[in-house]
């Protein structure tokens, strides 16, 4: 049983952190540009709305808002400490983020502009790409790890990556002012709500824009048979219906309705996927010293991916969608 001290208090940060450029938040109701009240708050005229920033996190939902956004997640979804830090500290669960975000930054056609990461939870993509870009965004509905992503943020002094509290069905900024969104694992979490965080995405996109993301593959009866067979043995995963992730042709489909066209996916991640990112072996990752395996596990996910018949059979996709 791990116990890490990730329950600080993060009464630490400090609120309205300085930022770096401005930003082109727009009323997340009605699309309008916001007047700014003073540093780091914010109002939309039309809506008679307030917004602002606690504790290093710009917030676009009120208090009732958020509770019912926390409501549909699975509560294993949402932060926990202690599962945060092993993701942020475990050398070979990093090692296996750096590889996954690196493919993911392969996919993108520039790293020129603004990156949104949705669903971004400790920000993991953003931490990794935001020197790359412009302006970077992270935004999620889970208050206590975007507080802990702006607390780390401001303790490596980086203010280009604003960590913001909103709904991916109801995104705080203008159409057409975002070059790239990023989202790694979280559309499947939101298939409620699919068409509108795809239409979301399609509107703050600007034409030629690109969205990339990485969900489960679930194009293949085997990778579908043996996740189910897992989730029922598993203590941490399983109760999440939408575990499944889409098929190709779902997503394919639910982007072209909204106007965004899918023009690469791939399959990956056989054993590195499973065995380096697994929620049940997360604590055991935490005590690994050695990179050694990692790196063998990495390999050999590259030969599978070269291998016929078997490389159809990864647990992961990641794909990229251009706005047209
Ligand atoms: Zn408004």
């Amino acid at each position: 049983m791990i116990n890490v001290a990730m329950n600080r208090s993060h009464s630490e940060s400090p609120t309205n952190a300085p930022r770096s450029d401005s930003t082109p938040y727009a009323c997340p109701l009605c699309h309008d540009t916001l007047r700014e009240r003073i540093s780091g708050a914010w109002t939309c005229e039309r809506c008679r709305r307030d917004y602002d920033n606690r504790r290093g996190v710009d917030v676009f939902v009120t208090d009732e808002e958020l509770k019912a956004l926390r409501g549909n997640h699975e509560p294993h979804t949402l932060f926990d400490g202690a599962y945060h830090h092993i993701r942020r500290f475990s050398p070979m669960t990093i090692m296996y983020y750096n590889a996954w975000v690196e493919r993911l930054l392969g996919m993108l056609p520039s790293t020129e502009g603004v990156l949104l990461e949705l669903m971004c939870s400790g920000g993991e993509v953003s931490r990794r790409l935001g020197a790359r870009f412009s302006q970077v965004f992270a935004l999620d509905v889970d208050v206590p790890a975007l507080e802990s992503l702006a607390h780390d943020l401001l303790e490596r002094g980086e203010t280009k990556i604003r960590p913001v509290c909103a709904n991916a069905a109801g995104l705080p900024f203008p159409n057409g002012v975002i070059d790239v969104v990023a989202i790694i694992g979280g559309l499947h979490h939101a298939r409620s709500i699919l068409p509108s965080v795809l239409a979301e995405i399609a509107r703050v996109l600007r034409p030629g824009g690109a969205l990339v993301a990485s969900e489960p593959a679930n194009d293949h009866r085997l990778t579908r048979a043996v996740r189910h067979w897992q989730y029922r043995r598993s203590a941490l995963q399983g109760h999440d219906a939408d575990e499944d992730g889409f098929t190709s042709n779902e997503l394919r489909d639910a982007m072209a309705k909204v106007g965004l066209r899918l023009e690469e996916y791939q399959v990956f991640g056989f054993l590195a996927y499973p065995l380096m990112g697994n929620a049940d072996i997360l604590p055991w990752l935490a005590t690994a010293r050695s990179l050694r395996l990692g790196r063998a596990l990495l390999t050999l996910d590259r030969l599978f991916e070269q291998t016929p018949l078997i490389r159809n059979l990864g647990w992961a996709s990641l794909f990229r969608a251009v706005k047209l």
